[in-house]
């Protein structure tokens, strides 16, 4: 639904209206649609400047949701019942380290992550992504971020891998290798370069994909940012519960894949999934290391029997 309509009716209040007489206003006439739609119709109402108000909503959301989920990791390194599931268990991160760590982050977001939360809404508009209300099918939404996670964990793996490569490695990506055991706020640890080249996978997949098929919701784009930012912090975290993820999802990359590309710094460059690892023989670590030797010795063995 486009916004002008519901302008239109709700044009009686004024350009002093509260956002509370506004969200007040559009629930009398959409009584059909649920809170969170209403609040967010509200919004673009009352902000008037449709890509200040993403913006805004970007930015902040995006705030909230990495520091709201460093949190929990920050209070389980602090209580040491939880030390016995944390990987490398003699690296808990000291507060220092981990108050250096969220200024970076800090000032990261809000530079040169800046124009690529704000660029986003012109940018993806002009491509035909929607975001009035209401929003797509719950479905809609589920099948296209699970497209997201597999399109952005193939970026994010030959990217990485690529960082990987001396020169790369100290100009750029050293920096996110300060922490050999990682913990959540360490995520988004890394130099501007970094930032912009793998958070393109993750702002440019769903701009390729609303490109090429023309359908894509913000409130989609915003569940995605959502659960990326929980793969990344959660991967960073240091702890391997038995209620982990990947203990469900055997192909699901989480803490125990990432933990140890920061431990032993080679190997293991998806983001999300395990397959790109296991195909392309690049997983990390000793099991991984002694399977690979196996694999050649059988080679040779078989090669002399011929
Ligand atoms: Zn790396
Ligand atoms: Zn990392």
């Amino acid at each position: 639904m486009a916004y002008a309509a519901l302008n239109s009716t709700i044009s009686g209040l004024g350009t002093t209206a509260t956002y509370a007489s506004v969200f007040e206003e559009v629930s009398k006439l959409n009584v059909d649609m649920h809170f969170v739609e209403r609040a967010w119709a509200s919004w673009y109402l009352w902000m008037q400047n449709d890509t200040i108000a993403t913006g805004i909503l970007s930015f902040v959301m995006h705030e909230i949701v990495y520091f709201g989920r460093s949190l929990p990791w920050i209070i389980i390194d602090a209580i040491p019942f939880f030390n016995k599931w944390k990987i490398q268990n003699t690296k808990v991160p000291t507060w220092r380290e981990q108050w250096e760590c969220a200024a970076l982050v800090l000032i990261s977001h809000c530079t040169v992550e800046l124009p690529q939360i704000w660029l986003f809404h012109p940018i993806a508009t002009y491509f035909g992504m929607d975001y009035g209300v209401p929003f797509p099918h719950w479905w809609e939404m589920a099948y296209q971020i699970i497209i997201f996670f597999i399109i952005e964990d193939a970026w994010h793996y030959w990217f990485h891998r690529a960082l990987h490569y001396g020169p790369l490695y100290k100009a750029i990506h050293k920096l996110h290798h300060t922490y050999s055991a990682p913990f959540g706020l360490a995520a988004e640890y890394a130099s501007p370069i970094e930032v912009m080249l793998l958070g393109f996978g993750i702002v440019g997949t769903p701009i390729i994909w609303v490109l090429s098929t023309g359908q894509l919701h913000l409130a989609t784009m915003y569940l995605w940012i959502i659960l990326r930012l929980f793969q990344a912090i959660d991967a960073h975290s240091g702890y391997d519960f038995p209620w982990s993820l990947r203990r469900i999802l055997p192909f699901w990359a989480g803490a125990d894949h990432h933990d140890l590309h920061h431990e032993r710094f080679i190997g293991n460059y998806a983001s999300s999934f395990r397959w790109w690892d296991y195909c392309l023989d690049t997983e990390a670590g000793e099991a991984a290391a002694k399977k690979r030797r196996e694999k050649k010795l059988a080679q040779i063995k078989a090669k002399k029997a011929q």
